[in-house]
């Protein structure tokens, strides 16, 4: 049998003492009896090394006392005390009071041997602090104006309700990363919105996302707002003006058919210009097909249309004859065209060239 060279007892020995030596001369545990953290009353966020949100108590307590207990000895916190961990091992207990949580934390320095457990106590203080993304947010503050407006004069009621969805969305997506994504002011105005953004490159970043959905184009333009007190810096304010492209205005060729190009909530809407029926198409499918050149976009002013009239009516085709330019006569298979009503003999008709075929409209459908 060993003995321990402190004390000279006899029994199972920890680098070379008993367990009360051992306890006595290497190991040593402290925590502060309280421990204040900044808190954000008004987004639930915490500050250690940089503000977070205040989700799940338990590992905000681990973090906190991982960041406040000093101790000779690595502390292995668990939810239970295991014999099978050859750890220090502790066990943390608390009481949420409010601003205050109560900690005890138990201590097993001897993973076999619960007779030398310690316990101490201390309280993590929630101190009421507004964070800086709070107090500017509740100032009013912003860094950039993401200014969006349309190719038309005004954008439409519909429009502007999914465009602010796709906005919110992104916002709330971002600050999970940028605490400053944050929208601080909405104005609507009769050429478009403007959204006031607590960081700019938040508000580049929701322009590129709404470009890529609706088409257009981004620019930016900067205006000297004065110096900083105190770096003496020059503070510019940002406007990212995004331009869309009314989508309504343009059309759509989708497998041999032609629709006119809208937007309802997170879909493409297709309305034929043929049979008058309607596909829905996620943004993400369209965005596919698109590259796959699968959906072809015409402008409006792209599209080539032309009078014709029914020149003779078969089983199997029309006759048709352009009311344009030489006057030609062509051919057209019947289950080509996909109007509801059946056509007879002298029914004028538009028509679009697309692909050197002439694809056959609804009357009411042509703009
Ligand atoms: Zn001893
Ligand atoms: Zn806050």
């Amino acid at each position: 049998m060993e003995k321990c060279f402190v004390c000279g007892k006899e029994g199972k020995l920890t680098e070379g003492r008993c367990k009360e030596c051992y306890l006595k001369e290497s190991f040593h545990f402290s925590i502060p009896g309280r421990i204040k953290v900044p808190y954000c009353k008004s987004c639930n966020s915490y500050y250690t090394n940089r503000w977070k949100t205040l989700d799940d108590k338990l590992s905000f307590i681990d973090e906190i006392l991982k960041n406040n207990v000093s101790s000779s000895k690595e502390i292995n916190f668990v939810p239970e005390f295991s014999k099978d961990v050859n750890d220090i091992q502790a066990i943390v207990d608390f009481l949420d009071e409010g601003n205050i949580y109560k900690i005890k934390i138990h201590i097993r320095p001897f993973y076999d041997d619960p007779l030398f457990d310690m316990e101490v106590s201390s309280e993590i203080l929630l101190s009421g602090e507004q964070c800086q993304r709070c107090s500017r947010f509740y100032g009013g503050y912003y860094e950039a104006i993401l200014q969006i407006r349309s190719d038309e004069k005004k954008i439409e009621l519909e429009k502007i309700e999914y465009i602010m969805k796709i906005v919110d969305e992104l916002s709330d997506k971002l600050i999970s990363k940028d605490r400053m994504a944050f929208i601080s002011r909405i104005e609507e105005l009769k050429e478009g919105i403007d959204v006031y953004m607590g960081s700019l490159s938040a508000a580049r970043k929701i322009g590129n996302d709404l470009i890529k959905k609706f088409n257009g184009s981004i620019g930016e333009s900067h205006k000297l707002m004065g110096l900083d007190k105190d770096s003496g810096k020059k503070i510019y304010r940002t406007t990212v003006t995004v331009r869309l492209k009314n989508m309504a205005q343009r059309y759509a060729y989708y497998k041999n058919h032609l629709y006119i190009l809208g937007i309802a909530g997170d879909n493409f809407k297709l309305t034929s210009l043929e049979g008058g029926n309607i596909l829905s198409i996620k943004s993400k499918e369209f965005e596919r097909e698109l590259k796959k050149e699968n959906i072809r976009v015409i402008e409006r002013d792209q599209l080539e249309t032309i009078d014709v009239s029914v020149t003779e009516v078969t089983p199997e085709r029309y006759q048709m004859m352009k009311l344009s330019g030489d006057y030609e006569t062509f051919y057209i298979l019947r289950n080509e065209v996909r109007l509801k009503k059946e056509l007879k003999v002298g029914d004028n008709l538009k028509g679009a060239i697309i692909d050197n075929r002439i694809v056959i409209m609804e009357e009411e459908s042509i703009i």
